[in-house]
């Protein structure tokens, strides 16, 4: 069988003739020679736009020759040759090189490529937005391998340029950013109760987690991961080099301003509890709290419970009343009795001191133990009553976080693919991958070009049927 493919482009006022742009011949023995082979494909595809990027920037150049301001034909001399680079192939095209109108005298360049206003970057937007969503997933080379795998691309598709494009289309974003503030609050009370019932408490998970720093291949550099849930709209995801982001504050309201809050609604903050993550959360919008949660303080016991067996081996009387005074921190602790609690940490620690038994990881458990008091003191302000919140159904634990650092940080960054990174590179990429990841980078993509958002494909279908 021959497939012969025609295209009609057919301008405002109708015309266009047809004409072939791929002829296929279709053996129809097995199942491979069905449709279109991914070869074939590529050629059809790289055919089609060839012609229609064509058409449609000759259509532009005419309607575009004559000067804006009078309306005087520009005159034409010569022209620049241009590739633009899409996902369906590169076109090579010719634009026209225009003397400055006269009634322009003085202003601007004598000569300009008049198709560098249409296609300033030379670059299809689409191109750029595949190339960031993809590399946001997959390595850079992979990602340029799994284009070029499926599509036209003719050129560009490496990973030197995919990484320059995603980079590029984040630090769009960063600057985009406002101004970090020491607190986001604004107005009094009394004009935030004026405000309309909010939907109901948005719970923010933050969390840290690590990459191999590229400098120093030994050492990692810390990443802040979170998820903000709010109860009636979409989740979303904010990642930050911690110590190179100059805005970790305006990236975390920013990120809640989106999915509407306002300034009486009910925000936990729940973290790890250090003093980092603690004092990001702070003064970012006035109904928040900021929460330990309750998985890193059951971590940090079921550490200490550890210890306290291994010392048991050595001294049981001793073992003992260490771990029934864990035992009972637990339950002080989730039950909300912080006042006992504390009391009975301060117990702990003197029965550690006292400890008097050849245990190899003695000086280790002192230290843990003392740690934990400081760590428990210095959140004494946030904890909470855990057990009436989790009856309630309330969130109480990070796993949220946990979970938030694993998809974020996750394959893509991972330490054990020997990946290295420089805080630039993975702070940008972050901001890339937590809008894939969350369904937001196609809006911010349809927000510098409204035209993506014109994708014909009601046109498509009513075709199709
Ligand atoms: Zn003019």
């Amino acid at each position: 069988m021959r497939v012969r493919i025609l295209l009609q482009v057919a301008a405002d006022d109708g015309g266009g003739i047809p004409e072939e742009v791929a002829c296929f011949n279709k053996p129809t023995e097995q199942a491979e020679d069905l449709g279109l082979s991914i070869a074939e494909a590529k050629v059809l595809l790289a055919a089609v736009q060839e012609r229609m990027v064509k058409a449609q920037a000759t259509a532009w150049i005419e309607r575009h020759r004559c000067c804006p301001f009078c309306g005087t034909q520009r005159r034409n001399k010569g022209s620049f040759p241009i590739v633009f680079r899409t996902l369906y192939g590169d076109v090579a095209l010719r634009s026209p090189r225009l003397h400055r109108c006269p009634c322009q005298a003085g202003s601007g360049p004598a000569k300009s490529s008049l198709l560098a206003e249409l296609i300033p970057e030379h670059i299809a937007p689409e191109r750029l937005y595949l190339e960031t969503r993809w590399s946001s997933l997959a390595p850079y080379a992979a990602a340029a391998r799994l284009l070029a795998d499926v599509l036209p691309v003719a050129s560009g598709a490496n990973a030197d340029t995919l990484r320059e494009h995603t980079l590029e289309a984040a630090e769009r974003l960063e600057e985009e950013l406002g101004e970090e503030r020491p607190s986001f609050i604004k107005g009094c009370p009394a004009d935030w109760q004026e405000l309309p019932n909010p939907e109901g408490r948005i719970v923010v998970g933050l969390d840290g987690g690590y990459v191999r720093d590229w400098k120093d291949r030994k050492s990692n550099f810390e990443v802040i991961v979170g998820q903000s849930r709010p109860e009636d709209r979409d989740a979303r995801y904010i990642a930050l080099v911690h110590g190179h982001d100059p805005k970790p504050k305006r990236r975390l309201f920013e990120t809640l301003k989106s999915q509407g809050l306002q300034a009486n609604q009910d925000v936990t903050f729940l973290t790890d509890g250090g003093e980092e993550i603690r004092s990001l959360t702070e003064r970012i919008t006035p109904a928040s709290e900021h929460v330990p949660d309750w998985f890193h303080i059951a971590m940090r016991l079921t550490v200490l419970e550890q210890y306290a067996r291994g010392a048991a081996h050595l001294d049981k009387a001793a073992g003992t009343r260490l771990l029934d005074s864990l035992e009972s921190i637990k339950w002080l602790l989730w039950h909300g009795n912080h006042f006992r609690a504390a009391q009975e940490i301060e117990l702990f620690e003197d029965e550690v001191d006292g400890l008097d038994v050849e245990y190899s990881h003695l000086g280790k458990f002192v230290r843990t133990a003392h740690d934990f008091a400081n760590y428990i003191a210095a959140n004494a302000a946030s904890l909470i009553n855990y057990g009436e919140r989790f009856r309630a159904g309330e969130r109480i634990s990070s796993c949220l976080a946990e979970s938030a650092v694993n998809a974020v940080i996750g394959k893509r960054f991972a330490k054990r693919q020997q990946m290295q990174w420089t805080k630039r590179g993975a702070h940008l990429l972050l901001q890339i991958r937590t809008r894939v990841l969350d369904g937001t980078l196609r809006f911010e993509f349809e927000r510098w070009y409204p035209g993506l958002a014109n994708d014909n494909t009601g046109a498509i279908q009513a075709t199709a049927a």
